[in-house]
């Protein structure tokens, strides 16, 4: 939140919560219906729709998914409880340009229809009309914004988050959006006036766009050394250390996508190649042990979807079963099959408290799994082998969390083949088992915490 709001800051949708969906709702009847114009309009939106919600949540899922993540991460806190709730409104700008894009459509005499399906001369004059007059524009745009006129009114909104996640880029006030949307319909309306506008361009465009976003705001560095050593590239293209740099600096780095302008303007951050060696070589954030790891597991089928690299909203808040989640069962049984067959013990997610590093790993097993006694050798030698990882990874506490440590289950371990005593941090963990006897609730949110507090409490006695 800005700390003095201007006007038009609030989205006018924001009161209707998650009803803001049914602004989508005239677009599905008229193409469900039949209804649709001859371009197909209705239709295109919808899928254009459906492709940037399946691309944003690509970008979640992997910048959540550590073992993809941690050996090239920019910047080393993690993200916090509030942000993710003050970014929960990231899809906001997708309803307004859908909105946007159709009233410029049905425009009476400007004739912005009836344009072919493709057209190869027209996306080589959406990208000229983008690299320049729009990525331009945008430049004096943004350091407009950051004046503290309009800082503190608008764009403050989207520094709030010092460590983005891909969606940030999205992030902003109404009014903010508006100003974007119409330095980005130049090089829509470009072509359209060179009479080479065709409906793939909006797909290029729009898609392309939200690819370069979500690079912008991820937090690992993934680009390529003999890629960005392409001489002239890393005037071409930014990298997700670059804009970060304009996250954790603020005054720096201002570019859309294309670094040039801030080598041409004098506002390229000097650390910015060192950042990006930093990272892409994992020294940025170099990976350690944490103090203690705290083992989960699945409840039922559907709290896959409590995963952070599943939904990273409903991740923040203690799960709950919704009605909707049932829709996903048959996904939810061939993601308990695939991890069963391919499964092993993962990071679902990190945290600091106290001055301690701590993460969740969870067994990949649900609730269903641990009730038939003819799976715990293979849910034992699961949790053996993080035990032996994270041993050897120098790992000082771990925690068994839920069915983890059911007695008759604890009681087998050791004996699934692995011709290695089990280390110290295994007595510690049989110990915690007594320790955490009382918390009987499998409610994840609710039991981590009080297994932490048992845990970190144990680890002050070593
Ligand atoms: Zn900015
Ligand atoms: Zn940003």
């Amino acid at each position: 939140m800005a700390s003095n709001p201007g006007p038009l800051y609030e989205w006018p949708w924001e009161k209707m919560g998650s009803f803001k969906y049914l602004l989508l709702a005239p677009f599905a009847v008229a193409a469900l219906t039949g209804n649709d114009d001859e371009d197909n309009w209705a239709t295109h939106m919808l899928l254009m729709t459906a492709i940037r919600y399946l691309i944003a949540q690509f970008f979640i899922s992997v910048s959540r998914i550590h073992a993809v993540t941690k050996h090239t991460r920019i910047q080393a806190n993690g993200i916090e409880y509030k942000q993710i709730d003050r970014e929960d409104n990231w899809d906001d700008f997708i309803i307004l340009q859908v909105y946007v894009a159709t009233l410029v459509h049905h425009l009476p005499y400007l004739g912005y229809s009836g344009f072919p399906m493709y057209n190869n001369q027209g996306l080589w004059h959406l990208l000229l009309f983008h690299v320049g007059p729009a990525e331009f524009l945008y430049y004096w745009l943004h350091r407009a914004l950051h004046h503290h006129f309009l800082y503190k009114r608008y764009h403050s909104h989207h520094h709030a988050s010092f460590v983005p996640e891909p969606i940030t880029g999205s992030v902003h006030p109404f009014a903010e959006h508006i100003m974007y949307t119409a330095v980005f319909a130049i090089p829509l309306l470009g072509p359209f006036f060179t009479g080479t506008a065709s409906i793939s361009m909006f797909y290029a465009y729009l898609i392309g766009f939200d690819i370069m976003n979500c690079i912008g705001h991820c937090n690992f560095e993934f680009f390529p050394q003999w890629f960005i050593g392409i001489p002239g590239m890393k005037y071409l293209i930014y990298t997700p250390s670059y804009h970060s740099l304009h996250h954790s600096r603020v005054h720096t780095n201002f570019c859309l996508f294309m670094p040039i302008y801030d080598h041409m303007f004098g506002t390229v951050d000097k650390s910015s190649d060192i950042l990006y060696e930093r990272s892409i070589t994992g020294n940025s954030v170099p990976v350690t042990a944490p103090d203690v790891v705290f083992m989960g597991h699945g409840t039922t089928l559907t709290s896959a979807f409590h995963a952070p690299f599943i939904m990273r909203s409903l991740s923040s808040r203690p799960f709950e079963e919704q009605w909707w989640m049932r829709l996903f069962w048959p996904i939810c049984v061939m993601f308990a099959l695939i991890m069963r067959l391919l499964g092993r013990s993962y990071i679902n997610d990190k945290h600091r408290l106290r001055g301690l590093k701590l993460e969740t790993w969870a067994t990949p097993a649900f609730v269903i799994q641990f009730l038939f006694k003819s799976q715990w050798p293979w849910i034992n030698s699961k949790i053996e082998e993080a035990i032996l990882e994270a041993d050897k990874s120098g790992v000082k506490v771990v925690g068994l969390g839920a069915l983890n440590k059911n007695e008759a289950l604890v009681r087998t371990l050791g004996s699934s083949g692995h011709n290695r005593k089990l280390p110290r941090v295994f007595l510690t963990c049989t110990f915690f088992r007594m320790e955490a006897e009382s918390c009987s609730s499998i409610n994840t949110q609710n039991y981590e915490f009080e297994s932490y507090m048992g845990t970190l409490s144990l680890l002050r006695r070593f």
